[in-house]
């Protein structure tokens, strides 16, 4: 079912949903089974799977010389996709990029997609490589979100890459996007962010979901500015709970948002990353009731694919 019929059907009772990310490649899907069965009380009407673009890695030849091997840690994402579909009998989604696909790639992809009836995707341009500082454009490929939203929205219109084709097939996908409540790191400001927000929305998306944030505050406002620039589409707020030290600075360095002070007052008396993970789940889950209560259709978990603190906020917010 599409996520707007998901919304669609929404009579006031916010919905408890998450994503997971592949498993590590040598890994089997078992682990990710685990997380989903801990996760399956709380009714989620759909699970997000990323998608992660391939890294070049640079190892010893043995004769002086670095070899670069170009790899993909965590592929499977249709995979997963289809497999969560046949086992739970509830929408997986995919997430697809610009980056790491020419437009051949990304046709073929979504149309895998199709015959294996999954009717949603997440459409995102993804980060530049490890050893680029800024986002390259696969040869024939996107270079911004909108343009591929604009490719799988010519897709349900049953336009191919090759116009010869007749009588094509329409593709029918409900297509999502990411939006920043504090901005994307590119973006000069957040005017120009949420101009290239629109552009998205005008290709063809119907829903927003939103890079976590720590302070609700952020996330209203965001949606108060969106909605003033005309974009009417739902915006699904996307939490992370905090559970180790570590990320008091990974966090804001690696997704450029910034941690209430009352937070990382907390976490920073933390004896022990057990004490962080339950400071996180105590500030998610007041996040949590805040952004129910003002009517959200779905609070997007991002479960890195653990379930324990998920789990425990789902217990006390669903
Ligand atoms: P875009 O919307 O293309 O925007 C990128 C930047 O360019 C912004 O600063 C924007 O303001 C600007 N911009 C946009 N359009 C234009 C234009 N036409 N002309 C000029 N400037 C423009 N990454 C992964 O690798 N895999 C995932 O599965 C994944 N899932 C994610 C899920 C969510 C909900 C979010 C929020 C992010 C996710 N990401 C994922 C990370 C995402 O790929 C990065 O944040 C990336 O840097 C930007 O992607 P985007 O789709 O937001 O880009």
């Amino acid at each position: 079912m599409k996520i707007t019929d998901h919304i669609k059907n929404f009579a006031g009772a916010t919905q408890f949903t998450f994503e997971i990310l592949p498993p590590l490649k040598g890994q089997s899907i078992n682990a990710l089974y685990n997380v989903i069965d801990e996760l399956m009380e709380f009714n989620p009407p759909f699970i997000d799977v990323t998608y992660h673009r391939e890294e070049h890695l640079y190892k010893d030849a043995g004769n002086g010389l670095l070899e670069m091997k170009v790899i993909k840690k965590r592929p499977g994402t249709v995979g997963i996709c289809a497999a969560i579909q046949g086992k739970y009998k509830i929408d997986a989604i995919p997430h697809i990029l610009c980056g790491g696909f020419s437009k051949e790639d990304t046709e073929n992809f979504l149309i895998d997609l199709d015959f294996l009836e999954i009717d949603n995707v997440v459409a995102l341009r993804g980060d530049a490589l490890k050893n680029e500082t800024y986002f390259k454009a696969t040869p024939d490929g996107h270079n911004y979100a909108n343009e591929l939203v604009g490719q799988i929205t010519d897709l349900n219109n049953g336009i191919y890459l090759d116009e010869e084709l007749q009588n094509s097939h329409s593709t029918d996908f409900c297509i999502g996007v990411s939006g920043y409540p504090e901005k994307h790191m590119e973006a000069p400001s957040m005017e120009s962010d949420i101009h290239f927000l629109k552009k998205k929305v005008a290709a063809g998306a119907e829903y927003v979901v939103t890079q976590m944030f720590f302070d609700n505050q952020k996330y209203f406002d965001f949606v108060k500015q969106v909605r003033k620039e005309g974009i009417k589409v739902p915006i699904i707020p996307g939490l992370k709970p905090l559970s180790t030290l570590k990320q008091l600075n990974m966090i804001p360095h690696r997704f450029h948002v910034d941690l209430p002070e009352a937070l990382v007052k907390e976490v920073i008396k933390c004896k022990d990353n057990k004490a962080v993970k339950q400071v996180g789940i105590e500030w998610c889950i007041a996040q949590s009731k805040e952004l129910k209560e003002s009517q959200v259709p779905f609070l997007h978990y991002y479960s890195m694919s653990k379930s324990d603190n998920i789990k425990a906020i789902g217990r006390e917010v669903f």
